[in-house]
C-alpha cells in the first residue's frame, strides 16, 4: 500500500511539538509493516535541511489567482529517516526559518497545498491513500476530490488526522479566488463560521477521520472551538487512535542526549547520575525532588498557571522541591515564568527556548513531570516521562486520561487531578512531595512505568487497518 502523509512538520526535519514527533515516527513503522509510506512537508530553512542531501524531483508552476508560482519538490536522498521525505520549496514563501508565525501563514499554506496536489497530478505513480495532518494540508481532501483540475486525483482515498482542533487555519471567502476551478455549489464544504475553514473542510471530505486519543475524540463533540456540531455529524467515519512514541529515538538505553544510559534493571543509578547533571547545571541541591515542565508556553497546556501554583506550592510546603520550566510561547506567559526566578535562585529556573537536547536530559533527570493542559489531544511528554521514569502528573484530559493511572488504583503509577487549577496543581504536588518520602514506592512506580508500552506498533497497525477499511 502505498501512502502518502501531508504534514507542516516532520521531526527532524523540522518540529514545534507532538505533530513533529508523528510524522516523522508514524511512516517509519508503517514501512517495517510492508507498505511503502512517505511524506511531504514545506521546505522549511532548518539544519537538517542544510545536512543532508537532496535531489530535485520536480519544477513546474501553477496560477494563484493572477500569479504564477514557480515550485520545486525535492527528495532527501539517503531515506535516512527510514522514508522517502520530500519537500515543497517556493521561494521567498515556504523557505523560511520558522515553521509558523508569519502574517502570511494562511497564503503559504494553501501554496504549499497547491503545489503539492500541483505535483501528485503529475506524477505517473499516485498513493492508494493521502494521509493529511491538521489544518495546513486540510484542504487536500476537498481539492482532488472536487476541484476539475484534478479530477485524476478523485479516487485516492484520503485520511485526516486531527492532532489539535484549536487551530483552523480560518482565512476570508475572498480566498476562494485563488482556489483552482469547482463548482461553487459546493462552496459550503470549505465553509464554516461564514469563513473558510480547512480543518472543517477536511473533516467533511476525508474518507475517515482520526484523532490522536480516543479520549479527545470524545471531547471534541463537546469542545472543538466552535466544530462541535461537525464532530458530532461526522461521528461515524471518526475515530480516536493513540499516538505512538518512536521507540528508537526515544530510548534511555541508547539515548545519545543523555549523560547516563540506562534501561529498566539500572535506572535507580541512571537516573541519579543524570538528575546530578541537571542540578549541577541549574545549580539545584540534588538530595530534593525534581519537578520539570517541558512545552509550549499557552493556554491550553495551562502554562499561565505555572508562576502562581509554585509559588503557592513553595509557600504551602517549604523550598522543599526545585522546578525547571523548558519552553516558549506567549510573551506574557513567558515573562511570567522568567520573573519569579530572581527571587528562587538555587531551587527554580526557566529556560525560555526549545532545546531537545535540554529535553532529553530533563526528561531522565526528573523525579516528576507537570502536565496540567486544559487541552491534551494526546499528549507525548507523559509518555517520554514514562520511558525514562519520570512519574507524570497529570490532568485528566485527553490522551493524559488514556495513558496515565493515579498511584492511588488499581495498576496506577501516575499523579492524576481534575482541574486545571492552581488548587488542584499544588494539591498533586503535594502529594508527589509525600510520595518521594518512600523511595522504595517511587522505584517501583518507576520500574512499572519503564516497562508500559507505548511504541509505535500498535497504533501504525491501527492505521493500516483504517487504510484498508476504505
Ligand atoms: P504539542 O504538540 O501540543 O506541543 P505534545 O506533548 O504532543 O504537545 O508534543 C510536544 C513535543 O515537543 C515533545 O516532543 C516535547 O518534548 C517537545 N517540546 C515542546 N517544547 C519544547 C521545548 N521548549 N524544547 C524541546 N522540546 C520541546
Amino acid at each position: 500500500m502505498q501512502i502518502l502523509h501531508i504534514s507542516a512538520e516532520c521531526f527532524p526535519m523540522a518540529k514545534a511539538g507532538g505533530l513533529a514527533d508523528v510524522v516523522g515516527a508514524l511512516p517509519k513503522y508503517q514501512n517495517e509493516l510492508h507498505c511503502n509510506a512517505s511524506v511531504i512537508m514545506p521546505m522549511h530553512r532548518t539544519r537538517f535541511l542544510e545536512n543532508n542531501h537532496w535531489d530535485v524531483v520536480h519544477k513546474a508552476s501553477f496560477l494563484f489567482g493572477q500569479n504564477s508560482i514557480d515550485f520545486t519538490i525535492i527528495k532527501e536522498t539517503k531515506n535516512v529517516l527510514g522514508f522517502e521525505l520530500y519537500c515543497v520549496d517556493v521561494f521567498g514563501i515556504l523557505d523560511r526559518t520558522s515553521i509558523y508565525g508569519y502574517e502570511d501563514d494562511t497564503d503559504r499554506f494553501l501554496i504549499f497545498q497547491l503545489a503539492v496536489i500541483h505535483w501528485l497530478n503529475n506524477n505517473e505513480y499516485l498513493p492508494d491513500i493521502i494521509h493529511v495532518h491538521d489544518y495546513h494540508a486540510g484542504l487536500i481532501p476537498f481539492m482532488i476530490k472536487h476541484c476539475v483540475e484534478y479530477r485524476k486525483l478523485s479516487m485516492i482515498k484520503t485520511v485526516l488526522t486531527i492532532h489539535n482542533a484549536q487551530y483552523q487555519g480560518w482565512m476570508s471567502l475572498e480566498k476562494i479566488n485563488l482556489f483552482p476551478q469547482f463548482n461553487k455549489e459546493l462552496l459550503g464544504l470549505l465553509e464554516w463560521g461564514n469563513c473558510i475553514n480547512p480543518l472543517a473542510a477536511a473533516i467533511k471530505c476525508a474518507d475517515k477521520v482520526t484523532t490522536v486519543s480516543p479520549t479527545y475524540m470524545k471531547e471534541l463533540v463537546h469542545q472543538a472551538n466552535g466544530l462541535e456540531d461537525l464532530m458530532k455529524q461526522e461521528a461515524a467515519k471518526s475515530l480516536g487512535i493513540l499516538n505512538g512514541i518512536d521507540y528508537n529515538f526515544w530510548n534511555p538505553r541508547t539515548d545519545k542526549l543523555i549523560v547516563q544510559k540506562y534501561n529498566s534493571k539500572t535506572f535507580i543509578e541512571g537516573k541519579k547520575i543524570n538528575k546530578q547533571k541537571i542540578c549541577s547545571d541549574f545549580h539545584f541541591d540534588e538530595s530534593l525532588p525534581l519537578f520539570i515542565f517541558i512545552g509550549r508556553l499557552v493556554g491550553e497546556k495551562a502554562a499561565d498557571l505555572l508562576p502562581a501554583s509554585i509559588l503557592k506550592a513553595y509557600q504551602q510546603f517549604g523550598q522543599q522541591f526545585n522546578f525547571l520550566i523548558l519552553g516558549s510561547g506567549e510573551a506574557s506567559i513567558e515573562s511570567a515564568i522568567s520573573e519569579i526566578k530572581q527571587d528562587h535562585v538555587g531551587y527554580y529556573h526557566s529556560q525560555i527556548e526549545y532545546n531537545e537536547t535540554l529535553s532529553h536530559q530533563m526528561y531522565a533527570g526528573a523525579d516528576f513531570l507537570l502536565m496540567p493542559s486544559r487541552v491534551e489531544p494526546c499528549g507525548l511528554n507523559q509518555m517520554y516521562a514514562l520511558r525514562y521514569g519520570t512519574i507524570p502528573i497529570v490532568r485528566r484530559t485527553g490522551g493524559l486520561y488514556d495513558t496515565v493511572i493515579d498511584f492511588g488504583d488499581k495498576n496506577g503509577f501516575g499523579i492524576c487531578f481534575n482541574h486545571a487549577s492552581v488548587e488542584d496543581i499544588v494539591y498533586s504536588i503535594g502529594r508527589a512531595l509525600d510520595l518521594y518520602q518512600s523511595s522504595d514506592k517511587v522505584n517501583s512506580l518507576r520500574k512499572k512505568m519503564i516497562r508500559i508500552n507505548h511504541s509505535w506498533e500498535r497504533s501504525a497497525k491501527d492505521y493500516i487497518d483504517l487504510y484498508n477499511s476504505i
